[in-house]
């Protein structure tokens, strides 16, 4: 006789943003298979995609707080909340515009303050509240034309750091994950954009510039952060908060 033990996540319900395409949709996809109910938030959601499709613009402050209601009425609770949605922009400081400052700092660092302020009190009811940032190496750790998306996620960091000071009596665990490059498609098209910013050829760029950093010179599959998604918010995720989860193939080592 077999006994099928239920996983740890089944009967939570998530919430993740940017969760149409690359890493947000794969989380989405893995909280899924554990059983978890999830309101997949994007700019362009995809109705065929895994979990409740809820269209979004999360650089609109008010996005953010209807997203999280969304998610509470629909499924009656929200335990873990995925802070995923990003853009890139590469130029060079002199050349870089404004407005793609103030859209990427909207997106990858006020909208995941919004999302923690209309989600705490959810978060608080929950016997396992997590709240799980996909930010970057780029947290940690710098590239050239990269100011925007760079400061976004260095600024990111200190909200987590923050928000587990405040959540750590209430049971909310707060992690930023931190991956080198993964194979979606915002890494594909800074590979076009790279190429012409450095004057180099695609394949060139990709060996010589984007895993230069990296000891391991593979990119990281969406599935992979999936599973460290899916590890930090159950059960053995419970001692991580207020910290950077590193899956950089060996780039800060240095
Ligand atoms: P992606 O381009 O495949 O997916 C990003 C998703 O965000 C898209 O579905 C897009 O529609 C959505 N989105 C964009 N603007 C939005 C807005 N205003 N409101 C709501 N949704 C919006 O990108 P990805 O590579 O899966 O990146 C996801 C996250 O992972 C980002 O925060 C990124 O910085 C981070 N990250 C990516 C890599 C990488 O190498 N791909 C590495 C480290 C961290």
């Amino acid at each position: 006789m077999t006994t099928e033990l239920a996983d740890p996540l089944a009967g939570r319900s998530a919430l993740v943003t940017g969760a149409a395409s690359g890493i947000g949709r794969a989380v989405a996809e893995r909280l899924q298979a554990a059983g978890v109910r999830v309101l997949a938030a994007d700019l362009r959601p995809d109705p065929d995609g895994p979990g409740v499709a809820f269209e979004a613009d999360l650089t609109d402050p008010g996005a953010n707080a209807a997203a999280v209601a969304a998610a509470v009425e629909r499924f009656g609770r929200l335990d873990i909340v995925v802070a995923n949605a990003g853009v890139q922009h590469v130029a060079p400081i002199e050349e870089f515009p404004l407005e793609r400052w103030q859209t990427i700092l909207a997106l990858m660092l006020t909208s995941p303050f919004l999302l923690a302020r209309s989600a705490w009190p959810a978060l608080r009811e929950s016997p396992s509240g997590r709240f799980i940032v996909i930010a970057s190496a780029h947290a940690l750790a710098a590239s050239p034309y990269k100011a925007a998306y760079v400061s976004a996620k260095h600024g990111v960091l200190g909200l987590v750091k923050t928000l587990a000071l405040e959540g750590a009596a209430h049971g909310i665990r707060t992690t930023a994950v931190c991956p080198a490059y993964v194979r979606t498609p915002l890494v594909e098209h800074q590979i076009a954009d790279q190429a012409r910013v450095h004057g180099l050829s695609e394949e060139e760029v990709t060996e010589q510039v984007l895993l230069a950093p990296q000891a391991i010179k593979q990119l990281i599959e969406p599935s992979e952060v999936a599973e460290v998604v899916a590890f930090l918010a159950g059960p053995g995720g419970a001692s991580f908060t207020g910290v950077p989860v590193t899956m950089d193939q060996g780039w800060t080592a240095r």
